[in-house]
């Protein structure tokens, strides 16, 4: 697990080199994003506790294997941590495939078995946890989540944009790393979360792969230009 401050409240976690997870300082502890790939969860217990506080909160960003695979091994390790996920992701973590009243026709195209996790906590637009603002993106998966540092205007994004290759969104996929992009639900969605995770205009930009990006507007922009 290589360890990477990238703001003052937040730890950047990566493994292989291409998954990422965050670490972020809140008073009583950490905020986890993320879970990674399964066989995460010592390591990931370890980055906290090497940086000297517990898992709090564990915030999973969209339902796909490779941002929820250690969950569940996870919190059996930290009991105490709050399980959290946005309302519509947390369904299809729980194996419910049917769509919802009213949200567009997108392609499920990886799957989605029955975690048979139960979130103490379930998350949409503007709802607070701790200093991070929730921002609803869906398009990558239908219920995938953004989260603002209120702090320091950073972002966290998960795959609404990857930067493995240089800074791409995922409403289609981006030859140098096209995965994000294939799995993605619906793509014209996609396109409008990205526009509007740019229209925050964030300090930095943290994505589920790939490096941070320090004042990230103009290459939000050329991401979004080569999208659309
Ligand atoms: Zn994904």
């Amino acid at each position: 697990m290589k360890t990477a401050r990238i703001s003052p409240g937040t730890l950047q976690l990566t493994r292989f080199g291409a998954v990422n997870a965050f670490l972020v300082r809140e008073d009583d502890g950490f905020t986890l994003i993320d879970a990674m790939v399964k066989g995460s969860e010592k390591g990931l217990a370890a980055a906290a506790a090497d940086a000297g506080a517990p898992i709090n909160r564990i915030v999973i960003t969209h339902a796909h294997s490779d941002h929820y695979g250690s969950l569940v091994a996870l919190a059996k390790l930290q009991p105490e941590a709050e399980l959290i996920a946005s309302t519509r992701d947390a369904r299809l973590m729980n194996g419910d495939k049917t769509p919802e009243p009213g949200e567009p026709e997108g392609k499920l195209r990886v799957p989605f078995p029955d975690l048979g996790v139960s979130f103490d906590r379930l998350v949409d637009e503007g709802d607070r946890i701790a200093s991070l603002e929730v921002v609803a993106t869906p398009g990558h998966s239908p219920g995938q989540i953004a989260l603002l540092d209120t702090r320091d205007s950073g972002l966290v994004v998960a795959d609404a944009y990857s930067s493995l290759g240089g800074l791409a969104t995922t409403a289609g996929p981006y030859w140098k790393f096209p995965l994000p992009g294939f799995v993605t639900w619906h793509r014209p969605s996609a396109l409008e979360s990205a526009k509007k995770l740019r229209a925050l205009d964030p300090a930095w930009l943290a994505v589920g792969h790939g490096k941070p990006i320090a004042d990230p507007a103009s290459q939000m922009d050329k991401a979004i230009a080569r999208s659309s």
